[in-house]
């Protein structure tokens, strides 16, 4: 099954249509052979890993993406009993719509001229705070990611310095934008570029580009552009509840965030990208882009902000060591994960509209099957407003107060000029709702326990 999957995969990216069909109807003489060959040699492809287990690209199950979406075209019928059996592969769904002949909206990267000379012309301000990735996105034909990653790779000199062949480059860039779930109303490819735009705009940031090397540089590019990839649009504690297989695999710990991390480092293997740089510097890479990634688990927010805190407080942040300097991209990706009420009120509106689609989406379909409402995912009993103010009050506000501390230029007042504005506006929405204006959310004043590994993620 994997092998006709993965020849589907390899026929469809690779092969023109004749011998895309030559192919399949020689598919199960292959499978014979390749059964035998497994057979008598072991699993080759397990053995011959060194270091770091990927998890392989799209072999692990997933919970069934179609039930989240109960429009799309392929209609399923689910029962309370067996939905926690309900398990697929996100990229064997995707090569099946395709072999029935259902094209899939935005495949075409044919680009009209005109908007291909907007996009180039919004990539010259690729550094400023008040870049629309909405109408990048639109501009690009739904490959903001390909397309701002790219660019800044070139920007930071990325290319030339590491050697970089550009076919793989780009090829390893549209896979990681085919493996976000377009579907998912917030985590998604746009969601990615956001976060990588407003990585390079902290990369920027004189403290940080006077002291970063291009191997820093590039490692920040990669785990931004990564750092949600495979989501499923739910959350940990939704995994847990319906015992998904990931859950299990990492011991119900940053389940999402080693997900991410993992689907990264086979999609590098599979590019070949960096193949021509040693096994050392390599699973150096695959490591730290792991810890990068590991920090955007909202969970340990807490104690990755007292480390800031401490760190601050002593003054004993040395940019010349490496560790250090480590430490410090955690912290801007974290910042860069969760800067949406930072940015204009335009652009943090529909993001905030987005976030509470999937929360709520979740909450319809834990409803559904009986699974018990998660806190911020009941659209009975929840506002976008209070969850948005929580959610500033408890998370960005703190983390962001450090950041303007450590980085105290124009764009961190500028962030936090916009959270301030942005919080103003939502407790008005809040004061017109409910007549009083006060209340937060009380899953986020619970923030402060035990029980925060157990909310929702919010970026
Ligand atoms: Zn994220």
């Amino acid at each position: 099954e994997s092998f006709l999957y993965y020849t589907k995969c390899y026929l469809r990216e690779s092969l023109p249509l004749q011998a895309m069909f030559i192919c399949i109807l020689s598919l199960p003489l292959f499978h014979t052979f390749i059964s035998l060959l497994t057979l008598f040699l072991g699993d080759v492809r397990v053995r011959s890993r060194a270091g770091f287990e990927t998890e392989r690209r799209g072999s692990h199950p997933y919970i069934d993406f179609r039930i989240f979406h109960s429009n799309s075209e392929i209609e399923v019928s689910v029962s309370a009993r067996n939905v926690r059996r309900l398990l697929s592969f996100q990229r064997y769904l995707r090569s099946s719509r395709f072999f029935r002949g259902i094209t899939v909206p935005n495949s075409s990267n044919i680009l009209d001229d005109d908007y291909n000379g907007q996009a180039k012309c919004m990539l010259e301000k690729v550094g400023n705070w008040n870049f629309d990735i909405f109408l990048f996105d639109r501009l690009t034909n739904g490959n903001s990611l390909v397309s701002l990653t790219f660019h800044l790779f070139n920007l930071h000199g990325l290319i030339e310095h590491f050697q970089l062949d550009t076919m793989k480059l780009r090829r390893f860039l549209v896979m990681v934008q085919e493996d976000y779930h377009s579907q998912n109303p917030y985590h998604n490819a746009v969601h990615a570029a956001d976060v990588t735009q407003a990585m390079h705009c902290y990369l920027k940031e004189p403290k940080l580009s006077k002291s970063l090397t291009p191997w820093d540089v590039l490692l920040s590019l990669i785990a931004a552009a990564t750092h949600d990839l495979d989501h499923p649009g739910v959350n940990q504690p939704f995994l847990i509840k319906t015992n998904h297989y990931l859950a299990t695999l990492y011991k119900n710990t940053s389940v999402l965030e080693n997900h991410h991390w993992r689907s990264a480092v086979g999609l590098l293997r599979e590019s070949g990208l960096f193949a021509h740089m040693s096994l050392e510097n390599r699973q150096l890479m695959e490591s730290q882009i792991g810890d990068l990634i590991l920090a955007t688990d909202i969970s340990q927010q807490n104690e990755y902000l007292s480390m800031f805190r401490s760190h601050l407080d002593r003054g004993d942040l040395c940019l010349e060591n490496a560790n250090h300097r480590h430490f410090i991209l955690q912290m801007a990706l974290k910042c860069a994960d969760i800067c949406n009420p930072c940015r204009t009120w335009e652009l943090s509106k529909q993001w905030s509209e987005k976030v509470t689609e999937e929360f709520f989406h979740q909450g319809d379909i834990e409803k559904k099957y009986h699974l018990g409402v998660s806190p911020l995912c009941d659209r009975q009993t929840e506002t976008i407003a209070n969850i948005q103010i929580g959610f500033m009050t408890y998370l960005v506000e703190p983390l962001f107060g450090e950041w303007a501390r450590f980085s105290n230029t124009r764009l961190s007042q500028t962030m936090l000029g916009h959270l301030g504005l942005n919080k103003a506006s939502w407790k008005g929405v809040q004061r017109e709702q409910s007549g009083s204006g006060d209340d937060v959310d009380p899953a986020f004043e619970e923030m402060d326990s035990d029980i925060l590994p157990q909310e929702p993620r919010l970026s």
